[in-house]
């Protein structure tokens, strides 16, 4: 019986399980362009190009097959054309997209008599019941020797040509795309080890150090063109770096588990707030929304928080302490409501992975109610991470002519005010939140996202292990 291992976001031959299960007889190895998830308002030309270059660099690597349309009737299509058929393929924790056309694909394979074998991908548990025992099904996952590349023989099937475009969009604006495939990843996580990241830990904050500090791994651990098990089994050999920055590696690829297990665990975070009270703090913001349209676009007459925009609309990339301050200055200071503004930004990141992405968009906006609320200043963020005002000059060229200390404040020198005023815009956004976490539900309800959600490694500092009592939490303004 011919095995269709069905590739989504594992675009690899190496520790692939779906692969080695399928190899004890003729293999079709599936790639499908869907177009209607490209129409999806997360999904973007760049993250097609990537994704793209890397299907292209698989389709290298084996006869690859390759169909645009709907998962189902492209699976019914061939089970029609070669009999009875077994499918394979890794858990995919995607968006409620992709969770939906799953259990479409489970229903049909239900009513076709087809077995769908599914393997865990990366460190994440499906149908998880226990928080506490997450980190022991984590490790053995990860623990486990990659898989290595089985002896293939393939089915006979046309293979179909990749699309340039599943949509009729012209390329976004993005300069510098990152190189998709195999090699290219190996290569990051090679380079890094060998010297690249022995600044990692000095560098990762600053929007001028991070992109040269920072594995840059996220969009290959999005599409699997490396699998995590992988990455962490050649970051713990170590290299030339110190042992503290391959150490710091190590922690983030295991935060890379953690949050997706989150969106797995609860689909609906994508658009419905952990903590249920913070439903109440949304404020629905339409597309044309004009906060939004000035966030967005690089417009609101905050140098830092513009020149971030940009450079990550140019780039596809922002590091990760950037990534929180614009979205929380997105939902604390503008009052945008979070799922608006996280679609901006999952379009703009080439490495979109929905199970980071929204937890960490809520926990960036206060909604996980287990996180102390970081209402970051996008001005003291400037001074900190840019003092010269270097990357604001990058990115926003007619200021390069102030004083480095004006670029942050350009009103100060008679330019125009920014759309809000960023401590005043802090102040009503506290105590927005304050009314709504001393409401006596709060408290309770906290403990039972992080009973759900939350890490329960003590050095995990990002959910706190105990949440205190609303009252005492802490906002850092
Ligand atoms: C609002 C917001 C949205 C984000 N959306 C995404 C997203 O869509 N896709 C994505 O990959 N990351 C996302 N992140 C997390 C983080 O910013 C990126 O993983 C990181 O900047 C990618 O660059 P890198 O590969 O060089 O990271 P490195 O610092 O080199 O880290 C290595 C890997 O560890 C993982 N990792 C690092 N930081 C985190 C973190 N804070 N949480 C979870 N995993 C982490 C990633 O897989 C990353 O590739 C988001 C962060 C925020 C605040």
């Amino acid at each position: 019986m011919i095995g269709i291992v069905w590739f989504k976001r594992d675009l690899r031959l190496e520790d692939h399980a779906a692969l080695h299960a399928a190899a004890h007889g003729p293999v079709l190895p599936l790639y499908v362009v869907e177009p209607d998830y490209w129409r999806g308002a997360d999904a973007s030309w760049r993250q097609w190009a990537f994704t793209r270059g890397a299907v292209a660099d698989l389709a290298t690597r084996l006869p690859l097959v390759v169909r645009r349309g709907d998962a189902v009737a492209v699976l019914e299509a061939l089970r029609a054309r070669h009999g009875q058929v077994t499918l394979y393929s890794h858990e995919e924790t995607g968006n409620l997209w992709t969770y939906a056309r799953d259990r479409r694909v489970a229903a049909w394979a239900r009513a076709q008599g087809v077995a769908w074998h599914q393997f865990p991908q990366h460190g994440v548990w499906r149908g998880m019941r226990d928080r506490d025992r997450w980190s022991g099904f984590q490790a053995r996952l990860m623990q486990a020797v990659p898989i290595p590349v089985p002896a293939l023989c393939f089915a006979e099937e046309p293979l179909g040509l990749l699309p340039d475009s599943p949509f009729p969009w012209a390329e976004d604006g993005v300069i510098r795309p990152q190189p998709a495939g195999r090699a290219a990843a190996l290569g990051l996580l090679d380079g890094f080890l060998a010297g690249r990241g022995a600044d990692y830990r000095r560098g990762m904050s600053s929007p001028l150090t991070a992109g040269r500090v920072c594995s840059r791994l996220s969009p290959h651990l999005a599409l699997g063109t490396l699998s995590m098990r992988e990455a962490l089994a050649r970051a713990g050999q170590g290299g030339a770096i110190p042992a503290t920055a391959t150490a710091s590696l190590i922690s983030r690829l295991h935060w890379h588990c953690h949050f997706i297990q989150k969106l797995e665990s609860e689909p609906a975070l994508e658009c419905r707030a952990m903590h249920p009270l913070m439903e109440t703090a949304r404020r629905p913001t339409a597309p044309d929304d004009p906060l939004l349209a000035a966030w967005d676009e690089g417009r609101t007459g905050l140098p830092f928080l513009d020149a971030c925009m940009l450079s990550l609309r140019a780039t596809g990339w922002l590091n990760f302490r950037m990534r929180a301050m614009v979205m929380a200055v997105a939902s604390y200071h503008l009052g945008l409501d979070w799922q608006a503004a996280g679609q901006v930004l999952a379009r703009y990141f080439t490495d979109y992975e929905p199970g980071i992405h929204w937890p960490q968009v809520q926990m960036q906006s206060g909604a996980t109610g287990i996180n102390i609320p970081r209402i970051y200043n996008p001005v003291k963020q400037g001074l900190d991470q840019d003092p010269e005002g270097r990357f604001i000059a990058r990115w926003l060229p007619e200021l390069a002519a102030l004083p480095p200390a004006l670029r942050h404040t350009p009103w100060k020198a008679g330019g125009p005010a920014p759309v809000i005023d960023p401590a005043a815009a802090a102040r009503e956004a506290k105590a927005r939140l304050t009314a709504i976490r001393r409401d006596p539900q709060f408290e309770p309800l906290a403990r039972a996202v992080y009973q759900r959600h939350g890490s329960r490694a003590r050095s995990f500092r990002q959910d706190d292990p105990q949440p205190p009592p609303a009252r005492q939490m802490t906002l850092q303004i």
